[in-house]
């Protein structure tokens, strides 16, 4: 830190943050929900969109974390990253609270760990939002932005929202405004963590099914003991959603066809259950959901049901 001298710490945080941190839930040690009140206006934005979260290369990592070497010009810089608007889903007196209507925003944000064998530079922002606490300042980039949106979408319509992890942030923001408006097809929403308890959204999730007759949440672990031992009596193997939904078992356990003719998907997180293969690339040994949902009749380019939209967080 000796080369932040000739600008204090201090002075780099007033020139370069303009939002607090208001909330912090941890969910796990490496998964928090945390809240973010941007100084002045709060800009308007579309359910599922994202805004970029920095801080500067000078603040501290949390421990134990990666190596990291930051050379000297870098040291004053702001690291920026992407993240989702997610959703508090409900407030204090247990009514619906879309993203739009809260006085702040809200993320739910994976600590990354990265390997110090691994050749790859080590994870830069998220060790370090990890050391924040309520009060702490912040970057929230002015621009709101993607179309990882629910355009298109009539109150009828099913929806059907598929993330890895904390790609279930978007979804939570699209579910709570189409319940508020009073949606009335399905809104199915389905997410893939390792344990159980790597679901930072469980209590809501349940709250909303009990409330809303349309509204599905269904949890598929990779790491529970039914996932991993052949013995446990309800062993089900590791629950990927590509294995599930070509199987058909998805649509049972939704209780739905997943047809394209009344059907938008979106999926979000992890590009390897995405699968998107860059026009000319190779075609992946082990497809993803972009690649079945397309042979079910999906489609990328049009909007309107059979419509899937994807976002990738890496
Ligand atoms: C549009 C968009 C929205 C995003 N929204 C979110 C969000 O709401 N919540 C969130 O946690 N992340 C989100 N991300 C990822 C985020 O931008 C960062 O890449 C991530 O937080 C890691 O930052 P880092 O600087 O610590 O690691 P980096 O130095 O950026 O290292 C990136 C590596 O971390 C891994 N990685 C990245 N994101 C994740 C993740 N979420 N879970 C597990 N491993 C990951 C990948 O292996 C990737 O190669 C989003 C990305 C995009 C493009």
């Amino acid at each position: 830190m000796s080369s932040t001298t000739t600008q204090s710490v201090a002075q780099l945080r007033s020139t370069n943050y303009n939002a607090t941190l208001t909330e912090r839930i941890d969910i796990t040690p490496d998964l928090f929900r945390i809240r973010i009140r941007p100084d002045g206006e709060l800009p308007r934005f579309e359910p599922g969109q994202y805004v970029v979260l920095g801080l500067g290369y000078w603040e501290p990592r949390v421990q134990p974390s990666q190596r990291e070497s930051v050379p000297e010009k870098k040291l004053t810089k702001l690291i920026r990253r992407a993240y989702s608007i997610s959703c508090p889903m409900f407030d204090g007196e247990g009514g619906l609270l879309t993203c739009q209507a809260a006085d702040f925003w809200e993320f739910y944000v994976a600590l990354v760990r990265g390997d110090d064998a691994d050749s790859a530079p080590p994870p830069a922002l998220t060790p370090r939002l990890f050391g924040l606490t309520v009060g702490d300042r912040l970057f929230v980039g002015s621009k709101i932005t993607g179309t990882y949106t629910l355009a298109g979408v009539a109150p009828t319509d099913t929806v059907c929202l598929i993330a890895t992890g904390t790609g279930e942030a978007p979804h939570n923001a699209m579910v709570t405004e189409l319940l508020s408006r009073g949606h009335t097809g399905k809104i199915l929403n389905v997410t893939t963590v390792r344990h159980r308890r790597d679901a930072g959204y469980r209590a809501e999730q349940q709250r909303l099914m009990d409330r809303y007759e349309n509204y599905r949440y269904l949890l598929l672990t990779t790491r529970e003991p039914e996932n991993l031992d052949p013995k446990h009596p309800d062993f089900v193997g590791r629950q990927y959603v590509q294995d599930l939904f070509t199987s058909g078992r998805l649509a049972e356990l939704v209780g739905d066809p997943l047809s394209p003719d009344n059907t938008h998907a979106y999926l979000c997180g992890n590009p390897a259950m995405i699968g998107f293969v860059p026009p000319g690339g190779q075609p992946l040994t082990r497809p993803g959901m972009l690649t079945l949902l397309q042979h079910a009749g999906f489609t990328a380019e049009e909007p309107g049901c059979g419509h899937v939209r994807f976002e990738k967080y890496w």
